[in-house]
């Protein structure tokens, strides 16, 4: 089969195209410009004629995929923007609501081979604030970020900025299923990953430019630039990105998946657990919070994966191997000494 992948020189996306490659299919993967395409057909080659790569200038046009959905078997919409420095909460939704849009809708029209499509939304459009410990499930919606963006604007989060633009993409996605029912022959699955770590394949020559989790980890890990206090008490749920690039493939292989959103999280952390499991691997990286008792820490934001366990039956990567993966890449580059 082929598969098309938006936005596919993405941190996310280089590794979905390489597990899609690496389980025999041919993918068709779309960037914004020309410059973009050397590096992934030079990552691939070995994949020969299987990896295609094409030019999708504007995501946001409403007939953008309108030629790259032709022909394929199955679509993986991975392609929105993912950054914390949006003064106009627009520079986020737009493109990923209409992103998103534009890709159901080209595929309405011309992807009469389409038989599912797999939306990479995140447990940014699962979670919101709650003063008590929680365990969030598919059932939740995080429509207290839209409520913000709506009420402050500029003056919003950064967080609750992103979060809004994934959740309004995500619904746009299954209203856009719901309307187009009668009329479409594939079904949508989103997958909802919370934070990504893991190695790099995507071209990067400075890890200052590292993608934003990436560069999270990088900063708190490599860099120690968290204080004490916040690597002890802030934490978050991840999963490898080698897990979540899997994910993709199964979502479009099992056909139980079909109109189903999906949590897909290996576990909890706080930022001195990677510090820890990385100073386990080289004890010149950065100490960090010394004093700090991974049993006591308490982890009031947790995932229910049971669904993915039940419709994909994935398997997830763990913090010493994720550390010890990406640290092993870091030093090859040269980024730890
Ligand atoms: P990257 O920044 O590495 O990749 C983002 C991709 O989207 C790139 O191909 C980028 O193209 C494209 N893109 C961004 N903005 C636009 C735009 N305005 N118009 C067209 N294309 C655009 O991020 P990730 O790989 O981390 O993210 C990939 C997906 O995964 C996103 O949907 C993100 O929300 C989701 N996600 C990521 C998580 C993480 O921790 N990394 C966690 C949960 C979900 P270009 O290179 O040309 O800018």
């Amino acid at each position: 089969g082929k598969v098309l992948v938006t936005g596919a020189n993405g941190y996310i996306a280089v590794w979905v195209v390489k597990s899609f490659l690496d389980k025999g299919y041919s993918v068709r993967g779309t960037v914004r410009s020309e410059s973009k395409t050397k590096h992934l057909t030079e990552t691939f080659k070995a994949y020969g004629d299987r990896l295609e790569v094409v030019v999708v200038e504007d995501i946001t046009k409403e007939d953008a995929f309108d030629e790259a959905v032709k022909g394929v078997d199955a679509i993986a919409h991975t392609a929105s923007p993912f950054h914390l420095n949006a003064d106009d909460p627009n520079e986020l939704i737009t493109p990923a609501v209409k992103g998103t849009l534009s890709v159901l809708q080209s595929a309405l029209k011309y992807g009469t081979t389409v038989k599912r499509i797999v939306v990479t939304s995140s447990t940014a459009a699962v979670i919101s604030p709650d003063p008590n410990p929680r365990v969030f499930s598919e059932d939740d919606w995080n429509d207290p970020a839209i409520k913000e963006v709506e009420e402050k604007g500029r003056d919003a989060s950064a967080a609750s900025k992103y979060r809004a633009s994934k959740t309004l993409a995500e619904r746009a996605a299954w209203d856009f299923v719901q309307k187009n029912k009668s009329k479409i022959g594939w079904d949508l699955v989103v997958l909802n990953p919370p934070y990504v770590f893991g190695p790099t394949l995507h071209e990067l020559d400075d890890p200052e430019k590292l993608n934003t989790s990436m560069l999270d980890w990088w900063s708190s890990v490599v860099k120690g630039r968290k204080d004490n206090e916040t690597l002890a008490s802030v934490g978050s749920e991840y999963v490898d990105v080698r897990d979540i690039a899997l994910a993709h493939v199964l979502a479009l292989q099992k056909e139980a998946a079909g109109g189903h959103r999906i949590i897909i999280s290996s576990g909890p952390w706080k930022w001195q657990d990677w510090v820890n499991a990385a100073r386990s691997i080289d004890a010149n990286l950065p100490a960090g919070n010394t004093s700090y008792d991974p049993s006591k820490a308490t982890h009031t934001t947790r995932y229910d994966t049971s669904r993915a366990s039940k419709l994909l039956g994935i398997g997830y990567f763990g913090i010493a191997e994720t550390t010890r993966d990406v640290i092993a890449q870091f030093k090859e580059k040269g980024w730890v000494a």
